[in-house]
């Protein structure tokens, strides 16, 4: 990516202290953007220290407090922006009460943002941050000759009665938002990444990564389950890209590979022989077969797909250097 493309250009990014969008935030401000960044408690160290200190952040970083549950939270913040990345949405999979935890922020939350985005003149496009989670729970089978692609739409009733509540949340967070951008005459570009690798850039470990942790750490046999992997670099990236490529539209999926997590196992040990993996780790029961996942819009927003093996070395390496990972 060249640097200083977008000079003067004001965007909003919400969640800004999470994994994904602390990737999001470090791009843009190479690239010359004026980043307004929503964080749930401004004051708290943990989770804007890392932002404060990137590259640029001093001079074009600003900070807002806003919360998906507040209405009219992110006024202030998206007031005078062009783009909103909107990538705050809790990614938790083990939740004891799925409403309050995960399906309340996130759908009530779309909403709320895009009504603050309504209000704006400036505002041009908002990138939301949807997941491969509201594509594949359709209940149509996935089976090595099945490629998935942006057709695809998770169904509530499937995922309610499977009790898949992440997906749940992702799915009506999605359906919630095209429903107000329909009606509300909003450009809206949606990206689905599948299960994110890559460095952390802070310093407290978000969920997805303590699912990849806890496989490395020995603890946990692998689950049975097979699904697309993609590298939080090419994650932000695509964000960016579909800000600034005027003809993006719609949806895209963004999944590099397809993988049983036994085989994030295997290719972690193959990479560092000492971790201390489980002796145990492919289950008895058949393995959940893969699928495909397309590729062909996400080429369009110039991704370049970085190879799982390298994903797991940077998720590895990083985990190991915030000293999650001992060995
Ligand atoms: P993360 O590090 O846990 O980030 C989630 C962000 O959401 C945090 O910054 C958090 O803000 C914010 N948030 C949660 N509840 C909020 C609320 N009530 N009000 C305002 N902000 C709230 O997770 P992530 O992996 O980067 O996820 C970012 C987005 O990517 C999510 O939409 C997630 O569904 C999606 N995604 C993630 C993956 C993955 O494998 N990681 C895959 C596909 C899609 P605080 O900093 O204030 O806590």
């Amino acid at each position: 990516m060249s640097s200083n493309a977008r000079n003067g250009t004001v965007v909003c990014v919400t969640g800004a202290s999470g994994y994904i969008a602390s990737w999001l935030v470090k791009f843009l401000l190479v690239r010359g953007y004026t980043v307004k960044a929503t964080v749930r408690d401004p004051n708290d160290p943990k989770r804007v220290d890392h932002l404060l200190n990137l590259d640029g952040a001093k001079e074009r970083l600003h900070l807002f407090k806003a919360d998906l549950l507040e209405e009219g939270s992110f006024d202030h913040a998206v007031e005078g922006c062009e783009g909103v990345f909107h990538t705050a949405s809790p990614c938790l999979f083990d939740v004891k009460d799925p409403q309050t935890e995960l399906i309340d922020p996130a759908v009530k939350g779309t909403p709320n943002l895009l009504k603050s985005f309504a209000k704006s003149s400036s505002l041009k496009r908002v990138v939301l941050t949807s997941s491969m989670a509201s594509i594949i729970y359709s209940g149509q089978p996935r089976t090595p000759e099945v490629i998935v692609d942006e057709t695809w739409f998770s169904k509530p009733e499937f995922c309610r009665e499977v009790k898949l509540w992440y997906a749940l949340s992702k799915t009506l967070a999605e359906d919630a938002a095209w429903k107000f951008v329909k009606e509300n005459n909003i450009d809206m570009v949606v990206i689905h990444p599948g299960v994110v690798l890559g460095s952390l850039l802070q310093p407290s470990l978000n969920d997805s990564s303590a699912a990849v942790l806890k496989l490395l750490t020995g603890t946990q046999t692998s689950p049975n389950l097979t699904t697309g992997w993609i590298n939080v670099k090419d994650v932000a990236h695509a964000h960016i890209q579909a800000f600034e490529i005027s003809s993006a539209n719609g949806r895209y999926c963004l999944v590099e590979t397809l993988a049983h997590f036994s085989d994030i196992v295997k290719i972690s040990h193959e990479l560092y022989p000492t971790l201390p993996l489980p002796e145990k780790f492919v289950m008895d029961e058949p393995l959940m077969p893969k699928f495909q996942v397309s590729k062909e819009r996400a080429k369009t927003l110039g991704i370049e797909f970085v190879p799982l093996d390298i994903s797991l070395k940077e998720t590895i390496e990083s985990l190991k250097e915030k000293k999650f990972l001992d060995f």
